[in-house]
């Protein structure tokens, strides 16, 4: 799937469209005092066993995420393109 590098979107700080840059969106470092870590941690103390985590349901395909960093602001938006697809997103040189 293809996409280009800038398009002219609405910026709901400016109030207006403006280029902004496309990017891909990054994961985030897993935070060890979310409200699920907490929640394991406490059943893995005191005698019992392991547990394991919650399964996920796995999907046939990925939905492709963007950021869209605006070129007058540099505030930023995230933005689903397309439906579920198993390429990956690439963007226009
Ligand atoms: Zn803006």
């Amino acid at each position: 799937m293809k996409f280009p590098k800038e398009i002219n979107a609405y910026c709901p700080f400016c109030r207006a469209h403006k280029m902004h840059k496309c990017k891909h969106v990054s994961k985030g470092r897993p935070r060890s005092m979310a409200a699920g870590n907490r929640a394991h941690a406490r059943s893995l103390t005191g005698h019992g066993s392991k547990r394991a985590g919650e399964k996920t349901v796995k999907k046939q395909g990925k939905r492709q995420k963007i950021v869209l960093q605006c070129s007058a602001c540099n505030k930023k938006q995230e933005r689903v393109i397309g439906g579920r697809t198993t390429k990956k997103l690439e963007f226009k040189t």
